[in-house]
């Protein structure tokens, strides 16, 4: 049987819509595409359409994550991937998703938009780890798509790559199995792209938003058997990708990985020192181990300090809406520079708030974390 076999017939028996991009190279006189002739001189090139998945790009990507080119769809940031799963694979009212809460909010909105269901099954445990088991025994015949993001938004926590094998074999010819990569370059983990041979039920989500640093520039990957890339291409908008933003990738991504994983060394190093000081901090309940770029960290108060460090010029992200997470806060790390000023800030906001609960804070100074570098 074939993947596809999971896709939406009426996906499979549209006409696509064929762009002029499409049909023939862009070289010699290009009378094709309706452009301008003309390229602005601030903007050389762009009175053309970009090329709709470019080959170098998808080849750069193919060599960074270890797969074959085809096996690459470049997208808007990998919320368009995304959002393409969802509409290639749900019927409207019928299918389902599932999710495993609290968890990366974007899966359930795609869903909702698409009018497809969403089946929950909640991480598990203090540390919200994914319960393979109770996955797997929710599994209905809808469920069209499994969304497993690791390390995993808001909490931090990886999920084993034989967790995802698991998940992967289990689901064979029922679900496909996608698994969100967007912070594994700070996890230092193995991608389940590796796993993608034995599996044609598994994707693969990665993006340059994060460890690469180019959010602005919105791409993202799907890593995926190549019938599923050519499904979703289907239903792509013609020119999903433009050019300066595929040319600031190409120029990152050809300077090699060695600033990436520069930053994501010290990403490690600033995120475990910030977790040490915010442990000893009155006010602070937990804090969630991560493998991510971000701490969530649990507080007395966590709504009011949230508040608190935005008039200060501090912004974090409240995610006291995620079930189990009512009094957390997602801190993302800075530049040590900007941990310090977070510590700086933070110390006395907490103290003012535990002082009736907690009498013996040290009365000055900003305690052990004063002169962290
Ligand atoms: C940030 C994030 C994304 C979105 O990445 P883009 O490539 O910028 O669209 C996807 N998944 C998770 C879990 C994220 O945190």
């Amino acid at each position: 049987m074939s993947v596809l076999e999971l896709a939406r017939g009426e996906i499979l028996a549209m006409q696509p819509y064929s762009s002029a991009r499409m049909e023939s190279s862009s070289h010699g006189v290009m009378l094709n595409a309706n452009e301008s002739p003309w390229p602005f001189p601030a903007a050389v090139g762009l009175n053309r359409y970009p090329e709709p998945q470019p080959m170098a790009l998808r080849s750069r990507l193919a060599a960074l994550y270890g797969v074959e080119p085809d096996q690459v769809l470049a997208s808007r940031g990998s919320d368009e991937s995304i959002d393409l799963l969802v509409r290639a694979f749900c019927r409207p009212l019928q299918d389902a998703v599932m999710i495993c809460p609290p968890t990366f909010g974007m899966y359930a909105v795609s869903a909702e938009v698409q009018g497809a269901k969403i089946l929950r099954v909640p991480l598990s445990g203090p540390d919200f780890t994914l319960d393979v088991d109770r996955v797997l025994a929710a599994v209905t015949p809808a469920v069209k798509l499994l969304f497993v993001c690791s390390p995993n938004n808001p909490t931090g926590g990886l999920v084993p790559l034989a967790s995802v094998r698991h998940l992967a074999s289990a689901l064979a010819g029922r679900a496909l199995v996608i698994v969100d990569e967007a912070y594994v370059e700070f996890a230092g983990a193995q991608s389940t792209a590796t796993l993608l041979q034995q599996h044609d039920n598994l994707g693969v989500l990665r993006t340059l938003s994060k460890a690469w640093g180019l959010a602005g520039a919105r791409i993202g990957a799907l890593l995926a058997h190549a019938e599923v890339v050519d499904l979703l291409r289907r239903i792509m908008p013609p020119y999903p990708l433009p050019t300066p933003s595929v040319d600031a990738a190409m120029a990152v991504l050809g300077g090699g990985e060695g600033l990436m994983r520069k930053h994501v060394a010290v990403v490690a190093t600033e995120r475990e020192s910030l977790r040490a000081a915010l442990e000893t901090m009155p006010g602070v309940r937990e804090v969630l181990p991560s493998r991510a770029n971000f701490l969530a960290v649990r507080f007395e108060h966590a709504v009011a300090i949230q508040r608190s460090l935005v008039r200060k010029g501090i912004v974090v992200r409240d995610v006291t809406r995620y079930p189990g997470l009512e009094d957390a806060l997602r801190i993302s790390i800075g530049t040590p520079a900007e941990n310090n000023r977070l510590l700086e800030v933070l110390y006395p906001l907490v103290r003012g708030q535990c002082e009736e609960v907690i009498p013996e804070v040290p009365a000055s100074g900003l305690g052990p974390w004063r002169g962290r570098s």
